[in-house]
């Protein structure tokens, strides 16, 4: 059976790693949670370059 974890779907841009929660939305920022499937870190994410690149501008 597979977990019913999810991930805070603003992790990338509001927090230093992913934050797992097992309710809907995030207990850190507030943010949905999304499911965790696929990883995270996934380095064929295709948004990946993307999210990077936005996370320098708003540095
Ligand atoms: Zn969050």
């Amino acid at each position: 059976m597979k977990a019913d974890i999810r991930v805070c779907s603003a992790w990338r841009e509001r927090h230093d790693r992913p934050v797992y929660t097992l309710s809907s939305d995030c207990p850190e920022c507030g943010a949905d949670a999304e499911n965790s499937a696929p990883a995270p870190f996934d380095p064929e994410d295709p948004y990946g370059e993307y999210r990077r690149s936005l996370k320098r501008r708003n540095r």
